[in-house]
């Protein structure tokens, strides 16, 4: 049983240092930015204080004072997907939380809520496991996982929230309940599809894991041209074709990216137009290499770095970058990959945007095997627009940050046979 907590908000401070293991920081703390900034800077919270979380029972008492005294409760872990800046109350920081306990028997592992896929996929690693993980090992695994989880081998292995056997949640007001599909249906499908509610904090996830091997992967990198000259679609092209053939082995993405003529950059991207297509393949080099022949030959790569890949080098598939940046984004969700689409992607100029695609299907369409509310499931493609937005702007006038960046842009050719968008894949503050 918790012990009853004070309801003056002057005392916020003081009845969360007396109850929990972790620390506890008011706003103008010396560690307090460390603990409310992450990888997304473009959103800034400013809570009245932040608990920093070490257990499920300290996540417990920063409900149950959140509820006490009337406080919103927001969580944050790495902040790659921050859309919502808190504005007072209390901020959760999960980072802390950071057990792994792997049963290599059961194939699963229970993480708790301050564990990235990197720390996974190292730790599965001396098991020749690996975890149901995307493209950038840095996200945590449990916010990754709501909403379904787009992996690496998604088309044979399908969404991360089908391997998901429980949730550990904490409710508004401090309940803890092992949520799974026999003890609460309904709550399970909804962890799963749309993620928790306001105030609700998952402290732990178990999900299986997956066969180290076998593995093979990277990409073929292809330079469009200078940005402001039209680009050769035909790579692009390539690859939607290429695609519409593929075996449920093969698991593909594309980003397509507009360099700025920024001096930051390495001469040979400044100003291009550069074509990165990302393959992940459950199968050996031989068997990946005889399917990828046709796109070879098709987009003549710059750079072809696909081979034997282990786990623990995913981050090399799609390469994307990891210092933190401020960056908003959309994405939508299509049954077809329509080629004025990609023309015009080819064409984009304007602000930087690195326009993402990545084909589903596969085991990515099959039905859940206990009800959920993913979106994606029947979808043939998800397009993605991102674009880096300066971070001042962003906290203190979101809507113009967002407009002036304008990744929708590259959405809007694609229209005609969208299905909706995926939640994973919203990025950033909001445009109004
Ligand atoms: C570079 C990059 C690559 C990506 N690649 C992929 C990919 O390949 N596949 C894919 O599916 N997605 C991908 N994503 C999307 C990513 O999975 C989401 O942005 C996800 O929300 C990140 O979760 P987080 O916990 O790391 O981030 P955070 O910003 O800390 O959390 C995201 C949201 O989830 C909430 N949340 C986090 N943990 C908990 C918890 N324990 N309990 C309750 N609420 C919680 C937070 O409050 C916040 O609203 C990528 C994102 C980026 C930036």
């Amino acid at each position: 049983m918790l012990d009853p907590v004070s309801t003056s908000t002057s005392t916020l401070l003081d009845d969360l240092t007396a109850r929990i293991d972790g620390s506890v920081l008011a706003p103008d703390a010396p560690a307090a930015p460390a603990a409310t900034t992450g990888f997304q800077l473009g959103v800034r919270h400013r809570p009245d204080v932040v608990a920093a979380a070490r257990t499920a029972d300290d996540v417990r008492v920063a409900a149950r004072v959140a509820a006490d005294h009337d406080l919103p409760l927001t969580v944050h872990h790495t902040g790659h997907g921050t859309r919502v800046p808190a504005a007072g109350g209390i901020l959760l920081s999960t980072a802390g939380m950071d057990g792994i306990a792997i049963d290599p028997a059961a194939r699963t592992v229970r993480v708790g809520a301050g564990v990235t896929w990197g720390e996974v996929t190292d730790a599965a690693d001396r098991f020749d496991l690996m975890a149901p993980s995307g493209s950038f090992p840095g996200v945590g695994a449990i916010g990754y996982t709501f909403g379904g989880g787009l992996g690496l081998t998604g088309r044979t292995d399908g969404w991360a929230v089908d391997h998901v056997r429980a949730f550990e949640v904490v409710g508004t007001g401090g309940a803890l309940d092992e949520v799974t599909a026999d003890t609460d249906p309904d709550r399970f499908a909804r962890l799963r599809g749309t993620g928790p509610v306001p105030g609700e904090v998952v402290t732990a996830m178990t999900i299986g894991l997956l066969p180290a091997g076998p593995l093979t992967g990277g990409a073929l990198v292809h330079d469009l041209g200078p940005v402001g000259e039209p680009g050769d679609p035909a790579p692009l092209h390539a690859f939607r074709e290429w695609t519409a053939g593929l075996p449920d082995t093969v698991t593909a993405g594309m980003s397509v990216v507009t360099y700025p003529d920024w001096d930051v950059l390495p001469p040979h991207l400044r100003g291009r137009r550069v074509a990165r297509i990302a393959v992940t393949a459950r199968a050996g080099s031989a068997q990946t290499d005889r399917l990828l022949a046709p796109l070879r030959a098709a987009v003549r790569p710059d750079e072809d770095t696909v081979g034997p890949l282990r786990p623990v080098e995913s981050s090399r598939v799609y390469a994307e970058p990891e210092m933190p940046h401020a960056y908003t984004g959309e994405n939508v969700l299509l049954d077809a990959l329509e080629p004025a689409g990609l023309d015009a992607v080819a064409a984009l100029d304007g602000p930087m945007t690195v326009v993402g695609v990545r084909h589903l299907g596969g085991a990515l369409a099959g039905p859940a095997a206990v009800p959920d509310t993913v979106s994606g499931r029947s979808a043939a493609y998800l397009v993605s627009a991102l674009s880096p937005i300066d971070p001042e702007q962003a906290v203190a006038d979101p809507s113009a940050a967002v407009a002036a960046a304008d990744p929708s842009r590259a959405l809007r050719p694609f229209g005609s046979s969208a299905r909706g968008e995926s939640p994973g894949f919203r990025f950033g503050p909001h445009a109004g």
